[in-house]
C-alpha cells in the first residue's frame, strides 16, 4: 500500500498489517458493530495476533517502538473502515504513551507481550469535559492509593486491561495526578452501558470506583503533577490522532458517497447523479477539504518530531482542524446521497454519525478555539 504518512520501513510494514486487519476483519464486521452497538472484540483480537497492540510500546518491553506518526497511519486506515474501533486504538496509543512514559516495567510489559488493552479514564460527571480539573479523589493507604470516582463516558469501559485514570492528587498540590487501574480492581461498576447515536461499538460507558485499592507503583508520574502528563504527553497523541479519525472517517464517507453517485442514476435518460455538475462540485469540495487535513496533519507530526516552535500550537488546531472539517464533509456526503444517504446500506450516515463525537470529545472545539485565539493574542492559555 501507498505511504502518504511517510513511516519508515519497520511502520510501512505495520501499517500493511493494520491494512489487512482491516480489510479481512474491521470492514465485514462494521455494520454490526454500529447496529448491534458490539465492541469489536475480534478485530482487536485480529491486532493483538499482529503485534499491532504493541505497535507503540518501546521495543525494550517487547514492542515494536513505532510513534505518533504511526499512532496516527493505522488509526486513519481503522476509521475508513469502522470508527467504533479506529477510537478504541486511539485511546489504547494513548494510555500506552503515558504508561511508556512513567508506568512501571510490568505494566509496560503487560502492554506490549501480553496484549493488554488501555483506554484514558479521564472525563467525570463533576467536571465534564474539562478534565484537567478532576474531582475524584485518590488517599494514600499503606499499601498504595485508594480511589473513589464518578467517570462519565470512558471508551472500552468494562472491555479493557488498564484503565489510565485522572484524579485529584493523594498528597501533594496540584490539579490532578495519573494512575494506571487495572480493570479487575474490586470497587470498580459500571453503572449502565453505553447507548449513544454514533461510535456505538465503543463501549463508552460510564464507571463508577468505591475505594478501588492500587498498588503505589500504579501512580503515573509524580503526585500532583497529572497534568504535565495530560499535556506534554496525552494532548499530542489524543489531538493529532482524533484528526486522523477525522481524516479515516471523511475518506469513508467520500468514498461511499462516490460508490452512490457514480452507480444510481435516472432511468429516463440513463444518467448518473455524478453526471449533474454541482454533485461534481460537492465531491471536488470533499476532495480538497481531506487532503487540506491530511497536508496539515503531515505538518504538525513534522512540528512535534521536529520540536519546532509552532509544535504547540499544532496539537491545539490539530483536533479541531479535523473535526470541522469532518462536520463539514459529512454534510456534503449526506447531502448528494439524497433521501438514500439515510438507508444503511448507501454507509454514508454512520460516518455522519460517528464522526461528530470528534467535535466534543474534550477538549471540545469551543474551547480549542479559546486556546488558540489566547495563544495567537500572546495571552496564557491556562
Ligand atoms: C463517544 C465518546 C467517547 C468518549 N470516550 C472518552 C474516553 O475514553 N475517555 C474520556 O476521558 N472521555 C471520553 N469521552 C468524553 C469526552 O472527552 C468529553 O469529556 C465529553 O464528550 C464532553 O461532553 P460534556 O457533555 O461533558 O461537555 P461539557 O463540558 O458539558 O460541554 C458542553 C459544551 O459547552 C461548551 N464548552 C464547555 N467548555 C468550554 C470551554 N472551556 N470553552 C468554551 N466552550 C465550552 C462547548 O460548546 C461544549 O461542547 C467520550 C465522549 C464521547 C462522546
Amino acid at each position: 500500500m501507498s505511504n502518504p504518512w511517510k513511516l519508515d520501513k519497520d511502520g510501512e510494514q505495520l501499517l500493511a498489517k493494520a491494512d489487512k486487519v482491516a480489510r479481512e476483519v474491521i470492514a465485514p464486521m462494521a455494520a454490526e458493530t454500529d447496529e448491534k452497538a458490539v465492541f469489536p472484540r475480534k478485530a482487536i483480537e485480529a491486532m493483538k495476533k499482529e503485534g499491532l497492540l504493541a505497535l507503540v510500546s518501546d521495543k525494550k518491553v517487547g514492542g515494536h517502538g513505532q510513534g505518533l506518526r504511526a499512532g496516527v497511519a493505522v488509526c486513519e486506515r481503522y476509521a475508513r473502515e469502522c470508527p467504533s474501533t479506529a477510537m478504541i486504538m486511539k485511546m489504547h496509543h494513548c494510555g500506552t504513551a503515558v504508561l511508556e512514559a512513567h508506568g512501571t516495567e510490568a505494566l509496560r510489559r503487560q502492554v506490549a507481550k501480553d496484549g493488554a488493552l488501555t483506554t484514558l479514564a479521564f472525563s467525570e460527571y463533576a467536571s465534564r469535559s474539562h478534565f484537567w480539573l478532576p474531582q475524584s479523589t485518590s488517599a494514600k493507604t499503606p499499601k498504595g492509593f485508594k480511589l473513589n470516582a464518578a467517570k462519565q463516558l470512558i471508551t472500552s469501559a468494562g472491555e479493557c486491561d488498564i484503565y489510565v485514570w485522572s484524579s485529584k492528587p493523594a498528597a501533594a498540590e496540584g490539579f490532578s495526578s495519573i494512575f494506571a487501574v487495572p480493570a479487575h480492581s474490586a470497587g470498580l461498576k459500571i453503572p449502565k452501558p453505553y447507548s449513544g447515536m454514533g461510535l456505538r461499538g465503543n463501549a463508552s460507558a460510564p464507571i463508577t470506583a468505591e475505594n478501588v485499592e492500587i498498588p503505589s507503583d500504579h501512580l503515573l508520574g509524580p503526585d500532583g503533577k497529572g497534568f504535565d502528563v495530560m499535556m506534554g504527553i496525552v494532548m499530542p497523541w489524543f489531538s493529532l490522532q482524533n484528526c486522523a479519525v477525522s481524516v479515516g472517517c471523511m475518506e469513508g464517507a467520500l468514498d461511499r458517497a462516490i460508490k452512490h453517485v457514480t452507480s444510481t442514476g435516472y432511468a429516463y435518460d440513463n444518467s448518473k447523479i455524478a453526471d449533474l455538475p454541482q454533485v461534481r462540485q460537492h465531491v471536488a469540495k470533499m476532495r480538497c477539504r481531506i487532503d487540506m487535513v491530511r497536508g496539515f496533519l503531515l505538518d504538525a507530526l513534522d512540528a512535534i518530531e521536529g520540536s519546532r516552535a509552532d509544535a504547540v500550537l499544532r496539537v491545539l488546531q490539530s483536533k479541531v482542524i479535523g473535526s470541522e472539517a469532518s462536520l463539514e464533509v459529512h454534510d456534503l456526503a449526506m447531502r448528494i446521497c439524497g433521501g438514500a444517504a439515510y438507508r444503511r446500506e448507501v454507509g454514508v450516515e454512520r460516518f455522519f454519525r460517528d464522526s461528530r463525537a470528534a467535535t466534543v470529545m474534550a477538549p471540545v472545539a469551543d474551547a480549542l478555539y479559546e486556546f488558540i485565539g489566547k495563544a495567537a493574542c500572546g495571552m496564557p492559555v491556562f
